[in-house]
């Protein structure tokens, strides 16, 4: 049995050996690839795309994966062995499901719909690309019928992303969230925002680059197995347990851009390079779930990042390399200024209390949109008004409204946004089992030092890859279901401090 387990290891390798190529690929194409490169590009990650999957839907992969069951079930569940067996099995039944002629024509039609929605959005046109998503749609609910026997038909495209979620599960979790975020939005706005102008100024890209490292090397991150570059849309990949990269971007007029989004991504790598080296290659080897990979990089961008105590240290040294632009401001006026909540029109510019009321309108839309309850032809004045209802305000057109993600436009529709709203609420849940274990944390934190936290998450979370589910971790980490308390306690402390609620 060993042997077989060899065997099927060496394959999945090799199959991890050409996605890393790719990856590698998709990197350059997002940092230093000339534009001339683009049309090859595109075929050689197709070709490379096709032969992994050819590689990995090959029947002699269920066939050993059928021969090592016995042994796998000889096993404790959480052992490696078994653990490697059950993961793959899960991936490649979900893999030789999906009719390759299906892959190609949604493949095909996604790309169409993306060169299409890349005018359509800059045009403010939405009547362009609305043939197009009612095609995505369609194939969204065939793709989902692929997987026959589930409760909703948002639950197997949930699995893509978040494995083990369902849509009931979702739903019920988000109306208690929103029930409780919805009251402290309201309560937030009714004082005067706060005043950000301290982060709009001239800040040279150098200094904040740099800036920006030094605080990651003190996170952990290891550049010794990692760098970062420069793209327009930051992303993490990973080449090997050894070649985690992050990706950020600049804006010299606004500080907060690449510095929270070098702390978010970096929280991402953090968990890719704390991943136990002898799962390299093989599917353990990576995050479990999108909603537990956001929780890591919001829990170093936002529960630590925008924290008093971590800017009790770094502020000085922030004073210290911009004097001219942040000598006169104090603290105070900083942390109130990283901690601006006021209802916005873009998602990715939203702050951490309102954020998630972009993610829920998404989500709604998804399942009203799959289960044909509202049209997509409907969609624009359906947004207009979700809106105003939950954030107080109106997007003024379909550009920053309904356009405004290429979710939809470059994939299918439904499970591509909750990922967001759990890594929310599990960063917070995770954070407070850390500090029941650890409470000297936060005095770590006020002397710039993240040891403890780092090699608590490390521990609890990063070294299992994907060796347990989402649901079957946070139960391990915190010893009971996913729960929306310590994200609302968390939210309600901070902010009742920082507005005198
Ligand atoms: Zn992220």
């Amino acid at each position: 049995m060993e042997t077989k387990l060899q065997k099927l290891k060496t394959r999945l390798i090799e199959i991890n050996d050409l996605e890393s190529a790719a990856a590698l690929l998709s990197w350059d194409q997002s940092t230093y690839m000339s534009p001339g490169g683009a049309a090859a590009r595109a075929r050689q990650l197709a070709t490379l795309g096709q032969l992994s999957h050819e590689k990995f839907t090959d029947p002699a992969i269920g066939k050993l994966l059928e021969d090592l069951r016995p042994y796998e079930e000889s096993l404790p569940y959480d052992s490696d062995e078994a653990s490697l067996i059950r993961v793959t099995r899960r991936n490649y039944e979900r893999s030789v499901k999906v009719p390759p002629s299906f892959v190609a024509q949604l493949s095909s039609h996604t790309s169409q719909t993306y060169e299409v929605w890349a005018q359509a959005r800059p045009a403010n046109d939405f009547a362009k690309v609305q043939p197009y998503l009612e095609k995505t749609l369609d194939l969204s609910r065939q793709l989902a019928d692929f997987f026959p026997g589930y409760e909703h038909v948002a639950d197997p495209l949930i699995d893509f992303h978040d494995y083990g979620m369902k849509a009931s599960t979702l739903r019920t979790l988000f109306a208690e969230l929103r029930q409780q975020l919805v009251p402290l939005v309201q309560a937030i706005t009714a004082h005067p925002a706060a005043d950000d102008s301290c982060l709009h100024q001239t800040f040279p890209e150098a200094q904040q680059w740099a800036f920006g490292l030094e605080i990651v090397k003190r996170f952990g991150y290891d550049f010794e197995r990692g760098r970062q570059d420069k793209t327009p849309h930051p992303f993490t990949t990973k080449f090997s347990i050894g070649d985690v990269r992050i990706t950020t971007r600049v804006k010299e007029n606004d500080l907060g851009e690449a510095l929270f989004g070098t702390l978010h991504e970096a929280g991402h790598a953090l968990y890719e390079q704390g991943v136990r080296k002898d799962f390299e290659g093989t599917p353990l080897a990576q995050g479990t779930s999108s909603g537990v990979h956001e929780s890591q990089s919001r829990l170093w961008e936002n529960l630590v990042g925008r924290s008093r105590g971590f800017w009790k240290f770094f502020y000085p040294k922030l004073q210290a390399v911009f004097p001219d632009q942040l000598g006169s401001v104090s603290l105070d006026t900083f942390y109130r200024a990283i901690n601006k909540v006021q209802p916005s029109l873009i998602r990715t510019d939203a702050d951490e209390v309102t954020y998630n009321l972009h993610v829920m309108l998404r989500f709604d839309f998804e399942l009203a949109l799959l289960e044909g309850r509202l049209a997509v032809r409907d969609l624009p004045e359906a947004w207009r008004e979700r809106f105003k209802a939950d954030l107080g305000i109106v997007p003024p057109d379909d550009r920053d409204g309904v356009l405004q993600d290429v979710h939809w436009y470059d994939g299918i529709v439904g499970g591509a946004f909750q990922g967001y709203t759990l890594g929310n609420v599990l960063n917070a849940q995770f954070f407070e089992t850390a500090l029941a274990a650890h409470p000297e944390i936060p005095a770590e934190i006020e002397e710039g030092e993240f040891g403890t936290l780092h090699s608590w998450l490390k521990e609890n979370i990063y070294q299992h890859g994907s060796k347990y589910t989402a649901t079957e971790l946070i139960e391990r980490v915190t010893g009971g279901p996913m729960s929306i308390e310590p994200y609302i306690r968390y939210l309600r402390t901070k902010y009742a401090e920082l507005y005198k609620l």
